[in-house]
C-alpha cells in the first residue's frame, strides 16, 4: 500500500500537490542504494542444501520448526515446503531491534501461543546472527521447556561480530559485516519482502 497517498496531511494540500509529492517521497525512500549480496537464485539453492541436510538429519522424529518473528517468517516459509516429512510449526517474537546501531537494545520475548515444546526435537529458525544475543537468549528461554533436543538454523552468519559463546549448527551463508535487507529483513519496516538480500549504502543508514 503505498502509505504516503493516505496520509491525512496529505489531504490538505491543494490537488495538484497530491498528485506530485506521494510519488516523489515514494521515490526518494525507493532512491536508497542497494547492493545485491546474495540472488534469489543463490537463496534457494542455500535454502534447498540445508533442507536436504534437515531431512537426512531429523526424518522420522518428532521435529518442531520454531520461526523467529519477524525476520524468519520468509525464510521459514521457503524451508518447510522443501522438507518432506511431517513436522510442526510454531512461532516466537523476539526483539531487540535497534535500527542499524552495531549493539542490540535489551531483548524482549513474546511466546503467547507456543505449541508444547516438551519431548519435541526443536529447531530454531531466525534471519540471522549477529552478536548471537538474540539466538543465545532464545535457546536458553526454549530450554526451559524441556525439548528432548535444541538445534538453531540461521539464513545469514555475519562475519566478525559474535558476542556469545554458542554458534548457530546450521548456516545458509556468511556474510560480511554489513546492514543487509530483503528476504525477510528490515530497515524501518521496509524492506522485507525483497525476493533477494542487499546491503544498505552506509549514507542510507541512520
Ligand atoms: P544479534 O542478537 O545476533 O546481534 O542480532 C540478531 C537480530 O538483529 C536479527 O534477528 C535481526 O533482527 C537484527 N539484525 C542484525 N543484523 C542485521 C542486519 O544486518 N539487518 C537487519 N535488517 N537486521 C539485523
Ligand atoms: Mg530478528
Amino acid at each position: 500500500m503505498d502509505r504516503t497517498r493516505h496520509n491525512p496531511a496529505f489531504c490538505r494540500l491543494p490537488a495538484a500537490a497530491c498528485m506530485i509529492v506521494p510519488p516523489l517521497i515514494q521515490f526518494l525512500r525507493r532512491s536508497r542504494v542497494l547492493k545485491v549480496l546474495l540472488t534469489e537464485i543463490e537463496i534457494q539453492a542455500g535454502i534447498e542444501a540445508l533442507a536436504k541436510r534437515l531431512d537426512a538429519e531429523y526424518r522420522g522424529r518428532p521435529l518442531t520448526v520454531l520461526g523467529v518473528l519477524t525476520g524468519s517468517l520468509i525464510f521459514l516459509a521457503d524451508l518447510i515446503r522443501r522438507m518432506d516429512f511431517p513436522l510442526r510449526v510454531g512461532l516466537i517474537q523476539a526483539s531487540s531491534y535497534r535500527g542499524t546501531a552495531t549493539l542490540p537494545g535489551a531483548l524482549e520475548i513474546h511466546d503467547a501461543g507456543l505449541p508444547i515444546l516438551e519431548g519435541r526435537d526443536v529447531l530454531l529458525l531466525d534471519d540471522i546472527f549477529d552478536t548471537g544475543q538474540t539466538l543465545s537468549h532464545l535457546v536458553q528461554h526454549v530450554e526451559r521447556q524441556r525439548p528432548h533436543s535444541l538445534r538453531s538454523a540461521v539464513l545469514l552468519w555475519k562475519i566478525g561480530r559474535q558476542r556469545v559463546e554458542i554458534t548457530p549448527d546450521y548456516y545458509c551463508f556468511r556474510i560480511p559485516d554489513v546492514f543487509v535487507v530483503g528476504y525477510g529483513l528490515d530497515y524501518h519496516d521496509d524492506y522485507r519482502h525483497l525476493p533477494h538480500v542487499a546491503a544498505l549504502d552506509e549514507e542510507d543508514l541512520g
